[in-house]
Order: structure tokens, then C-alpha cells, then sequence
């Protein structure tokens, strides 16, 4: 059983049953799910969740699931700390999650794993979604094994790389020529004439609750305590507020102290639409047309950049926009300090992190979470720069000749 009540709007408070909708009847903004706390709170305890299973789902009495959950093994990602990388940056306490071991190589699989398992309790046999790659490959994946079919809508620039490691599920891969938004908009429409559960639209109340695991996990993780700073990439800008609502929620279930989290939102400078309010002092996003490589995060138009952006102001935290250049460093310094080879989404995030602690606004004895979302071999040519070979015949005198001098 679940401890979900029914859905509650974001701006208006007015509740409505659970259903595969996601905006309020009477003021067209976001709904969320509603929860019976009261009950969570008899209900769980420190030791049953550390007994609980090595995924996600060890905090299913915080998800809105009623029966049986679809899921590949996602989730309780390790958190590494991240001593060589901390003492580049200059932080004495740094630590990654590394969610690009999930099944499909990205946070993407909390999310549908959730929304795809309401897609079944609501008797769908059809789901679909709007994707710039990542969540058309887990939602692939996930249909594959509950033995629904699926549609996934990617823009038609997509890597064919990303392509794929969606195409390898087999499911009905529809390329738009158009950006993200574009997709997104027809997918809009799409959810009016056919009866499929789209993820991330019809089901976004669901889809949402997911990405809470990210925050319920690396406060476990750090012993029961939310760390000082969060940084987080932003793509929507829906994750970036579920790590906060994650944390609020064990902090509202007394498993952790109060949370004085400052949360740090990243993007990349050719698609920074949330960072920008942030920067002009306003909750109002302006959209803007993406032109960046970090193609999984380029969203022009964020669903709840508002959102996101009371997060950054409210718990003090901040926002910072970063260079496909900058972006690309710090995709090789992650790999080359701490081993984790990322997609350009945590390249942003480590390139925000070196800027936030240079200025001062991040402070060295902080500790510090860096989400990491996404795998790097899926885009991999963006830094095939980094191939550089030392190339020998195969015989010893080649091999001393070519590296001798600098062994
Ligand atoms: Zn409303």
C-alpha cells in the first residue's frame, strides 16, 4: 500500500484524486502528490529503511506506488567521497553521487520507475514521453520489462549514439524535427488524443516523486544528516527541487536535524534560462533557444524552473552557468581525479562547483554533494579529443623508443 492521498496544487492547494493528470483543474499549474505524513512517520524508522532493499524502492513508503513496482535495480547509487577532486577544487569534504550506475546510466530510472509503475496501477498498456535521449532509453528499457509498448519522442539532432541505447529496447522510437520544447509540445498534444500514459507528462505528479530517492539516499548515506551545499544540474528543474523535497521530507519525519541545505542549480551558459532569473533577481523564467552541447540538459522552456529557483533563493543557496568549454574540463577533471566518467550534464555541475567555491560562495569546510546524473559514453565524441595514443610496434625496442624518455 502507498501513503499517497491524492494530488495537491503547487500554487492553489486545491486537491484532486490521483489520477494520470498533472495540472490543477482551476489554475493550470502543477499538481504533486499529497501524503499522509502522519502515518509515514508510525510507519518508518532508520533501522527499516537500512533493512530495507539495496534500490530505491527502500523508501517506498515515501513513494506513491500501490502495488507491484516495475524496476531494473535502480538506485542506492554509491556516494563517493571525492578526496582528489575536493582538494583541486578546494573543498576538505566533497562527495559524488553517482548515478551513472544506474541500469540505463542515469538518475532517469528513479523517475520511471515510479511513473511507469502508476502507468500499469492506472491500467494503461501504452506509455510515452518527451526526451532529449536519457528518459527515452529508460522508459524503453522499463516498458521492455513490464511488457508494455512504448513511444518515445526525441528531437531528430539527437547523437545517434544515444539513439542506440534507446533503439536497443525496441521501442517505438519517434524522432521530431525540432528541439526539445517542440517535442514536448506535440507531446502535449498527443496526451489529449490517445489514452497512454505519458511519463512526464500525464504522469508527471509521479514521475516527479522519483527523483526524491536522490536526496532520501545521500542523507542516509552521510550517516542520517542533509550535507551543507548541494549542487545539482538543471535541466526542467524538476530534480533540482525533489533533492530538497527529499531531504525536507526526513528532516518533517524526524530522521534527520532540520535541513539547512544551500542548494546550487547549474546549467550550461547556451541553454540558462533558470540561471538567468536567478542572476536578474526574479522568479520569472524568460525561455530562451538552447545552443549547447550538453544536449541532455538543454531545455529552453523549464517546466518548473520557478520552482527550482525558490529552492536556490530559499535555502540560500545560489545558480551558476557554465561554458561548453569550462563544461568539458570539468568532464576530464571528474574522470581524471575520481575515475567517473560522466555525460556533459556533470561536467556543468563540477565546472559550477569550481566557479562557486573560487568566488567564495561555497566555503572549503562545507560539506558538499555533487550530483552527478548521467554516463559519459552515450556522447562520448564531445571529448574523443582526449585520444591521443602512443602508438608502437609490438616489440620492445619500439615500445622504448616511443615512451622510454619518460619512464
Ligand atoms: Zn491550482
Amino acid at each position: 500500500m502507498s501513503f499517497a492521498i491524492n494530488l495537491r496544487c503547487r500554487k492553489c492547494g486545491q486537491e484532486m484524486p490521483l489520477a494520470p493528470t498533472n495540472l490543477c483543474d482551476f489554475c493550470l499549474s502543477p499538481l504533486e502528490v499529497n501524503y499522509d505524513y502522519k502515518s509515514i512517520a508510525k510507519a518508518v524508522s532508520k533501522e527499516k529503511l537500512a533493512a530495507g532493499p539495496t534500490s530505491m524502492w527502500r523508501y517506498r513508503d515515501l513513494l506513491p506506488v500501490e502495488g507491484e513496482v516495475i524496476d531494473l535495480g535502480t538506485g542506492f547509487t554509491p556516494l563517493t567521497r571525492a578526496d582528489r577532486l575536493g582538494k583541486e577544487l578546494g573543498l576538505d569534504e566533497l562527495y559524488i553521487k553517482n548515478d551513472c550506475l544506474n541500469p540505463t546510466y542515469s538518475f532517469k530510472d528513479r523517475v520511471v520507475s515510479v511513473a511507469i509503475s502508476k502507468a500499469r496501477e492506472f491500467g494503461f498498456d501504452t506509455v510515452a514521453c518527451a526526451s532529449t535521449g536519457n528518459l527515452a532509453a529508460s522508459v524503453a528499457a522499463h516498458a521492455a520489462k513490464a511488457n508494455m509498448k512504448s513511444y518515445v519522442f526525441v528531437p531528430s539532432d539527437v547523437e545517434a549514439s544515444k539513439l542506440v541505447g534507446i533503439a536497443i529496447y525496441h521501442p517505438n522510437l519517434v524522432t521530431v524535427e525540432g528541439s526539445y520544447d517542440d517535442v514536448n509540445r506535440l507531446c502535449g498534444k498527443l496526451v489529449e488524443k490517445y489514452d497512454w500514459g505519458f511519463i512526464n507528462v500525464n504522469l508527471r505528479p509521479y514521475y516527479a516523486e522519483g527523483s526524491k530517492t536522490l536526496g532520501f539516499e545521500v542523507a542516509e548515506q552521510l550517516g542520517w544528516r542533509a550535507p551543507d551545499c548541494v549542487i545539482a544540474p538543471a535541466a526542467s528543474g524538476l530534480v533540482f527541487t525533489r533533492i530538497w523535497k527529499g531531504l525536507d521530507e526526513l528532516s518533517m519525519l524526524g530522521l534527520i536535524e532540520p535541513v539547512n541545505t544551500h542548494m546550487y542549480v547549474t546549467q550550461a551558459a547556451g541553454s540558462s534560462p533558470i540561471v538567468n532569473a536567478f542572476q536578474a533577481g526574479t522568479l520569472h523564467v524568460h525561455p530562451v533557444k538552447p545552443d549547447t552541447i550538453a544536449t541532455s540538459i538543454a531545455i529552453g522552456n523549464p517546466a518548473d524552473g520557478y520552482y527550482a529557483l525558490r529552492v536556490a533563493r530559499q535555502s540560500g543557496g545560489g545558480a551558476c552557468a557554465v561554458t561548453d568549454e569550462e563544461l568539458l574540463t570539468g568532464m576530464k577533471l571528474l574522470a581524471e581525479t575520481e575515475g567517473i566518467f560522466t555525460e556533459a550534464a556533470g561536467g556543468v555541475v563540477i565546472a559550477g562547483l569550481k566557479n562557486l567555491v573560487a568566488s567564495g560562495e561555497i566555503k572549503k569546510n562545507e560539506l558538499t554533494v555533487a550530483f552527478i546524473t548521467g554516463a559519459g559514453p552515450r556522447t562520448q565524441q564531445i571529448v574523443a579529443d582526449t585520444v591521443q595514443p602512443f602508438k608502437v610496434q609490438p616489440t620492445l625496442e619500439s615500445f622504448k623508443e616511443v615512451l622510454g624518455a619518460q619512464i
